[in-house]
This record gives C-alpha cells, sequence and structure tokens, in this order.
C-alpha cells in the first residue's frame, strides 16, 4: 500500500427499506481486500482487489467497518501526513444514494470522517507535550457546480441574491487557489463544528430549490494548518514553519458520469460533472503509474476546475485516498459496477 500513490477504499452500505420491501437482492460479497459483484441478469461474477473492502451489513462479518474503523484505516494516516508537513486529499467517490455522505459528514453518534478528522487534530493540538511547536488553522469550505465555485461559508445576502461565482487564480509559488474565498481561522473543534453546520445547511438549501443540486456538486472542505517550531540555535530564536493543506472532498454523485443526458442545462451540467470526475479519474491514474515507473507521466490537472484547484495537493509526497461507496442492490448493478471499475483505475 506504502507504494501506491493513492489509497484506495470501497464501501458498501445496507440495503435500504425500499430495497428490503422489493425484496432487493444483494449482489455485493467482500472477502478480505476483495470485492466481488455478481451480476444478476448475466450471472457473471467480478472480482476486484482494493486497500480496503468495507461492508456494512452485519457486525459479525470480518469486513464490517463502523465508521470509526473506516476513520482509522483511512483518514488518519492522512492526519499523521498533515502533521509530517504534507499536503493530502480524501475523496468520496459513487453514485447518489450510496453513503458518500454518510461516510464523509455523517450524523449524530454515527459522525463521519470530517468531524472526525477535524476532533482527532485539535485534540492532538490541545494535548501536544510539545511547547515549542504552535498550530494555527484555517479553513474554507465551498462547492464545485458545473466548473463554477461558489463559496458555503458565506450567507446569501439580505435580498436572497445569488452571489457570482468566485475565478480560480494562480500564485506564481503557491498555485492555484480561488479569489476572494472566506477564510476562517479556527481554534477549536467547535469552531469547525459551527462553519460545518452552515455549509452544509448552504449546500442543503441550495439544493432543495434547485432539483437536489447537492448530488450534482462537489463539496471541498479544506483545512489550512501551519505549524510554526521556535529553535533555538547558539541561543538565537529561529522560527520554523511548516503547511500543510488537507482536503476532504464530497464528489458529486457519479451516475451523471455515465447515464444518457437529456438536453440544456441537464446535459451541460452532465458534461462537466462527467468532465471533473474523468479528469479526477485520469490524474490519479496517472499518479499511481508514475509512483509505479518512477517515471514522469503526464497529469492532466488542467482539464477541470477541481482538479487545477487541487493540484498542489495531488501528486509529489502528498497523501491522497478514496473512498468509493457502493449500493449492495441488484437494481444498481450497472453504475456500481462502474463504481468497482473507476474505484480500480486509481490504485
Ligand atoms: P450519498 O451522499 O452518496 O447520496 P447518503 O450518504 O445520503 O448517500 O446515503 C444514503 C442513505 O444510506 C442514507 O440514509 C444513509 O444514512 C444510508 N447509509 C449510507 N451508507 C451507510 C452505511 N455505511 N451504513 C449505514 N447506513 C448507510
Amino acid at each position: 500500500m506504502e507504494n501506491s500513490a493513492v489509497t484506495v477504499a470501497v464501501r458498501v452500505r445496507p440495503l435500504n427499506s425500499r430495497e428490503k420491501i422489493e425484496n432487493g437482492q444483494q449482489v455485493i460479497f467482500m472477502d478480505n481486500h476483495t470485492t466481488t459483484i455478481h451480476h444478476p441478469d448475466s450471472k457473471q461474477s467480478y472480482s476486484f482487489t482494493y486497500d480496503f473492502s468495507f461492508c456494512s451489513f452485519d457486525k459479525t462479518d470480518p469486513n464490517f467497518a463502523s465508521q470509526q474503523v473506516v476513520y482509522e484505516k483511512l483518514a488518519r494516516p492522512l492526519l499523521e501526513r498533515a502533521f509530517e508537513g504534507f499536503n493530502t486529499c480524501l475523496f468520496a467517490y459513487g453514485q447518489t444514494g450510496s453513503g458518500k455522505s454518510y461516510t464523509m459528514m455523517g450524523y449524530g453518534e454515527e459522525a463521519g470522517m470530517t468531524p472526525r478528522f477535524c476532533e482527532e487534530l485539535f485534540s492532538r493540538v490541545t494535548n501536544s507535550q510539545n511547547k515549542d511547536v504552535t498550530c494555527h488553522l484555517e479553513m474554507s469550505y465551498f462547492e464545485v457546480y458545473n466548473e463554477k465555485i461558489h463559496d458555503l461559508l458565506v450567507v446569501k445576502d439580505e435580498q436572497g441574491q445569488k452571489r457570482l461565482p468566485l475565478r480560480v487564480r494562480e500564485h506564481p509559488l503557491f498555485g492555484p487557489y480561488v479569489e476572494d474565498l472566506s477564510t476562517n481561522v479556527v481554534s477549536s473543534y467547535a469552531d469547525i463544528q459551527g462553519w460545518l453546520e452552515l455549509g452544509n445547511k448552504q449546500r442543503a438549501t441550495a439544493a432543495t430549490g434547485m432539483n437536489d443540486k447537492s448530488s450534482r456538486s462537489h463539496s471541498v472542505f479544506t483545512l489550512v494548518m501551519t505549524q510554526t517550531k521556535t529553535e533555538f540555535v547558539e541561543e538565537e530564536e529561529h522560527d520554523h514553519t511548516i503547511t500543510s493543506r488537507i482536503n476532504l472532498v464530497d464528489l458529486a454523485g457519479s451516475e451523471r458520469c455515465s447515464s444518457a443526458q437529456t438536453s440544456g442545462d441537464r446535459l451541460r451540467e452532465g458534461a462537466s460533472i462527467n468532465k471533473s470526475l474523468l479528469t479526477l479519474g485520469k490524474v490519479i491514474s496517472a499518479l499511481s503509474e508514475q509512483c509505479q515507473s518512477r517515471k514522469k507521466v503526464f497529469t492532466p490537472y488542467r482539464e477541470s476546475v477541481l482538479t487545477w484547484l487541487l493540484k498542489e495537493s495531488l501528486g509529489g509526497n502528498s497523501k491522497t485516498a478514496m473512498i468509493a461507496t457502493l449500493s449492495p442492490a441488484a437494481s444498481n448493478v450497472e453504475e456500481t459496477l462502474s463504481t468497482l471499475r473507476y474505484a480500480r483505475q486509481a490504485r
């Protein structure tokens, strides 16, 4: 696993109540690292191997993984990496309704990766015995919809006017960034919780008026951590800073990536979601290839806003993980198969 550029996990949710009522047949089976899907029509089986195959059916199953287990195996290594000074990304990929937001945000006791990550980060900072290191944290939260960026932490103005999308600029040293994106200094986990709630609410509000827009946009939660270490060299004080960017990304529903499109807005939307998910797939597989062959491989960051913005956090010494979420139901078999293939190319 340490040799691959990207750590890839798949996670299958339980059958939902509708699928149970319809006597939904379960088509996903997991054994150790391997996930097998049985096609109910062709009766063919396809098996794929990943770094992790997580299931949620039955607590006694050896592949069963609670939110805490998924966190420990997939997200915590990214946190370690961030403290070492590297950039990190975690993506959730999958069709709408397969468990992306459950995995990334979760709810209540079933908190997902984002709140667990932030909570542990603050607890490490607060409990650190090393008083020579101080840690400064800033967060931002935005969504990419139709290749356009909207700040999720800026409340719409009084008339509820739509704000103009933000622009991507490129800094000569630090690379691409979102111009005028709000950044908020956070000094406790409670601070982050407040901002997360606001951002999630804004995402949801935008969705209700617009035919469930949230499933058609990518949301990017970013923490920028600056650690300052004070060292004494010949009794002189020197400050040494390291900065790491942490990106936790809930991708748009992957179904638009494959299903036939109609016309107009839907077509444009389908095409742009398609473009960013396809580009992300290409970027990640280029990074994997590069890692394996140890040769430089062309990485098409520029082909979508999402990959362009995350350029400095993908590749190089940064650590990337992807969790592909799956529906277990026979009725979703085609989408699930395409998710399994997408996740495989990332390794
Ligand atoms: P998505 O964000 O991909 O559209 P959701 O996260 O909203 O999907 O999940 C759809 C439903 O399935 C939700 O009711 C969620 O609580 C449930 N669910 C998803 N993943 C799991 C899981 N691993 N265990 C239990 N319930 C899950």
